[in-house]
């Protein structure tokens, strides 16, 4: 009996001594602030973190004694950012050459130790999220590299996957090869309802977080001067695959370049449209009446648009003017790069910023692309997208002032993810 009152205390005093030990405290002073939701940067604010959380921001005001202070004043703080569209296990593709040789001769295990040092780099950018669209044949790796960041064995973004997407048989590469040859696909290939509703289950099932699928293929200008396209998925097939994601919690991105890929992929009720660059006046219309956001990609546009020749060049030019209506009529556009679709190693993704700015948006609303609107697309506004109390901690700093110069956010000089430093070039 006693012996037993004795392990009890040893308990109570175990137990007390876990709950003694309080989560890390942290404060940041900001010499500028932009905190996602307002207009005008807050001057000298002070940031005080709790573990991974902000506890609160104000103003001016002194640190709590004891407490760490980072001292950012001579620089801006932002939310993290939030890219939309990426992909950790793309290295480019220029080419459909540099595409095939990806998925032809490096092994999946070879591309996910790829996919963890893309992550990496994303991450020391300031990218602090990201919906990750597909894993262009490389299975579920995007699953187990999201598993490795969450359980803390490789620094990398909050990650929100989608597995291996969709397109029918003939709509998607590895295409051209001998009938001999078994050769891999950079999708699941899905044809007919059935087949539809067994990949989305199947997906969800190894851990997708979105899905995706390829709405359209062929891109060509017609003699109206709009960008059409050839429909992948007859309209049964688009529709039962969206709503079975639906059904089971998932939300769903649908590559949609042409204009006919764009309105047969709103026939089928999607959330997102990726790319979209021959939006017109009427589908923008449809973006706002059907709440669905527009990821714009623009900067792997202009890196490939050069070396692939042809429409692609053009294309930018449609891109900036469906860009431009589209701000006029209140679309929700979200920040989305394609990283992947451009070597991670050569460019930063925040070089998309520019090219938003650069079609009319102020770089206030640009910054909320990838911050807020990204956020609420993905469901996520409660927890990450401003630097406010309650909110995951993550921020990040540039020492210039972005609002003069967006392209300040291609330098990120500091970044802290869940309440952990990963990057201070600032000290
Ligand atoms: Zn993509």
């Amino acid at each position: 009996m006693k012996r037993r009152f004795v392990w009890m205390i040893a308990m109570v005093l175990a137990c007390a001594a876990v709950s003694a030990q309080a989560p890390k405290r942290i404060a940041i002073r900001a010499g500028h602030l932009i905190d996602g939701k307002s207009d005008q940067p807050v001057a000298n604010a002070l940031i005080l973190i709790e573990g991974s959380k902000i506890v609160s921001v104000t103003p001016g005001g002194s640190p709590p004694t004891g407490v760490e202070l980072i001292d950012l004043s001579h620089a801006t703080v932002l939310p993290g950012f939030i890219d939309a569209h990426t992909h950790i296990l793309l290295q480019g593709d220029v080419t459909a050459a540099d595409y095939d040789e990806q998925l032809l001769k490096q092994s999946i295990p070879y591309r996910a130790i790829l996919a963890a040092r893309n992550a990496h780099i994303a991450l020391s950018h300031g990218f602090t999220a990201m919906r990750d669209l597909e894993t262009e044949g490389a299975m579920y790796a995007d699953v187990d590299v999201k598993m490795a960041i969450n359980r803390g064995e490789v620094p990398g973004p909050r990650m929100f996957v989608a597995t291996r997407a969709m397109a029918p048989t003939g709509m998607y590469p590895l295409l051209g090869y001998s009938w001999e040859l078994d050769v891999p696909h950079g999708v699941q290939i899905v044809d007919g309802v059935e087949n539809a509703l067994l990949a989305v289950r199947e997906q969800v099932s190894h851990g997708a977080d979105w899905i995706k699928y390829y709405s359209d293929h062929g891109y060509f200008y017609g003699p109206d001067g709009v960008l059409h396209s050839h429909v992948n998925f007859r309209a049964d097939e688009a529709r039962a695959l969206v709503d079975e994601a639906h059904r089971i919690g998932r939300h769903v991105a649908a590559h949609a370049i042409g204009s006919d890929g764009i309105a047969a992929a709103l026939d089928a009720g999607v959330d997102t449209i990726e790319h979209g660059i021959g939006l017109t006046d009427e589908l923008l219309d449809r973006l706002v009446q059907q709440k669905v956001y527009w990821v714009p990609t623009a900067a792997v546009l202009a890196y490939v648009a050069p070396g692939r020749g042809g429409n692609w060049p053009k294309m930018m030019e449609t891109e900036r003017a469906a860009f431009g209506k589209a701000l006029r009529k209140g679309v929700k556009i979200a920040f989305g790069t394609d990283a992947g679709g451009f070597p991670w190693t050569e460019l930063t993704q925040a070089r998309e910023f520019r090219y938003y700015v650069d079609y009319g948006m102020t770089p206030i609303e640009a910054i909320r692309t990838a911050t807020t609107t990204a956020a609420e697309l993905l469901g996520w506004s409660d927890r990450i997208g401003s630097i406010e109390s309650g909110k995951f901690a993550d921020l990040v700093a540039v020492s210039g002032d972005p609002l003069a110069d967006i392209t300040e956010l291609e330098h990120v000089k500091f970044v802290m993810k869940d309440g952990v430093v990963y990057r201070n070039d600032l000290k």
